[in-house]
């Protein structure tokens, strides 16, 4: 029978991860991402795979974002030498996307060595370095949308667009197993039905076993015209305060949506000339590939560079590469507009524009991406009257527009729909992934009612036994966080230290012990043994 185990993005959206087994042992990965958002599911990216990564052939890719793919350098450090099968522009896009987060990864590391220092504690270490991503790059292997690829005997499968960002892929599977063929399909990220720049996700008709994203699942976008137009609003409220419109975009797709509209804007007139700031060198970067993926465009995309235009460019834009450059942006007096990196305002450059303007009355923060829980961006969109940047309390005084109608993924009427392309004879067996629990069960709920069809949400670690008629659910033990454990040593070393440090007072200044002294310590005493057994 085949088994999928989820070890990722079940029950949360991030840290997307499946693996597939045949009951003659053969192994294979869909999507590698990394956990994202509170430091709970950060520790989840140092526990064990679950699996040996040297066993498995071949890692299916659907998209660039660093939630599918951000442990791609973890995975062949740890011992992958297998394909990574990806569609072209992902495999591009993956370049410029895998050396940033080893990047960051380094640049954390780096923080907390010089804090642990002061304390003398050990050095800390990155999940993977600049040298680990550059390495698993020379495993991506492109392969075109719509051609059926055999990947190893009795495996094959087919990318179909799934118009979420660009080079964004469904996977369609065929798993044979005694003597059986099995269709799974893996959504990815879906985008919505009028997202910018890519075309519509592509609709299929049949499969056994369906993994569906619900990261939207429970909710409803507003119209995409509305949206614009609060989004046009938002620039013109800081404009007319003399002030700075601030957005935070992920560096892939968010940011091209943000130029596109802003260059709308700039030809039809609707904005002044102000000056607008790229300033995030991975978004820098990431819009040159998109420059060179037009084939993947959708028609409105394409009829503008058929007019003469880049649709990601206009003469006002300027773009700030390094930090020096960036740095002289807040030096500006007047108006402008903003657009860094990352998205959830929880890290990269957008720390520092939002230091600057946050707290400015009249400003404009445009919230205009999915902000997981935990995030700088969730406690803005929350209502937070304070967040903490730097270690500082920063006030929030500009306003916030929270732009739902340009998120790069499909809705609950989205998905719905695209889930109605199935026939009725294939009546597959729905998995509800990708998504905080209400919002995976919301859909699940709602796939039922409409179609009929089973749903299920599986758990983090939930193994599924898929037969052709049915699935069995078993869930895997949750791993101790490696990093957790050392923490524990860590602190466990220096507590003996301090014992040792103790005993030689005791030793000298004897006599002065008090009673007091004496109960204090047979407390810590208490303490400690409450902690041990647990
Ligand atoms: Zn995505
Ligand atoms: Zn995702």
């Amino acid at each position: 029978m085949i088994r999928v185990t989820c070890f990722g993005a079940a029950g949360s959206v991030t840290g997307s991860n499946y693996l597939i087994e045949t009951s003659d042992g053969k192994k294979i990965i869909v999507d590698c991402g990394l956990f994202q958002g509170s430091r709970e599911m950060e520790l989840r990216n140092w526990e064990d795979w679950g699996y040996d990564p040297r066993a498995i052939k071949n890692i299916i890719l659907t998209h660039a974002h660093i939630d599918h793919s951000g442990r791609i350098p973890k995975i062949v450090k740890d011992g992958f030498r297998g394909k990574i099968i990806t569609s072209p522009p992902t495999a591009e896009l993956c370049e410029v996307m895998l050396l940033d987060s080893a990047h960051v990864q380094e640049m954390e590391a780096e923080w907390k060595t010089r804090k642990n220092r002061r304390r003398a504690r050990k050095d800390t270490h990155p999940l993977y370095t600049t040298r680990d991503a550059a390495e698993s790059l020379k495993f991506l292997a492109p392969n075109e949308l719509d051609q059926i690829v055999d990947l190893e005997p009795g495996i094959r499968i087919r990318f179909r667009n799934a118009g979420h960002i660009l080079g964004s892929s469904i996977a369609e599977l065929w798993v044979e197993d005694e003597g059986k063929e099995t269709k799974i399909v893996f959504s990815g990220d879906l985008g919505k039905h009028d997202q910018l720049i890519v075309k519509h996700p592509f609709e299929i008709g049949n499969a056994d076993f369906l993994f569906i994203e619900s990261t939207y699942g429970d909710r409803l976008h507003r119209n995409f015209e509305d949206s614009k137009a609060e989004f046009l609003e938002a620039i013109n409220y800081a404009i007319s305060n003399r002030e700075k419109v601030i957005i935070p975009a992920f560096a892939l797709e968010r940011t091209q949506e943000v130029l596109y509209l802003l260059g709308e804007f700039s030809r039809t007139g609707q904005i002044p000339n102000i000056p607008i700031f790229l300033d995030s060198p991975l978004a820098i970067k990431a819009t040159e590939i998109f420059r060179k993926n037009k084939k993947y465009y959708d028609e409105a995309t394409q009829a503008i560079v058929h007019q003469g235009f880049d649709p990601f460019d206009m003469p006002n834009l300027t773009l700030t590469p390094t930090t020096k450059e960036s740095m002289k942006i807040n030096e500006i007096n007047g108006s402008a507009i903003i657009i860094s990196a990352n998205g959830m305002c929880s890290a990269g450059r957008i720390k520092h524009h939002l230091k600057h303007n946050l707290w400015r009355p009249g400003a404009s923060v445009i919230i205009a991406g999915f902000q997981a829980q935990g995030s700088t961006g969730r406690q803005i969109v929350d209502g937070a009257k304070a967040v903490t940047i730097f270690g500082e309390k920063v006030a929030v005084r500009a306003k916030v527009f929270t732009i739902g109608g340009l998120s790069a993924h499909a809705d609950q009427a989205d998905l719905l729909a695209w889930v109605g392309h199935f026939s009725k004879k294939s009546n597959p067996t729905i998995f509800v992934t990708h998504g905080e629990p209400t919002s995976s069960q919301a859909l699940a709920t709602k796939i039922n009612e409409k179609f009929g069809l089973s749903a299920y949400v599986p758990k983090w670690r939930e193994v599924l036994t898929l037969d052709h008629v049915e699935a069995v659910r078993e869930i895997l033990p949750e791993p101790v966080s490696i990093d957790l454990r050392q923490d524990m040593l860590t602190l466990a070393e220096e507590i003996e230290a301090e014992i040792s440090r103790f005993k030689e007072q005791i030793a000298v200044k004897a006599p002065k012990i008090t009673e007091e002294e004496l109960e204090k310590l047979k407390d810590i005493r208490e303490e400690l043994q409450t902690v041990i057994s647990g």
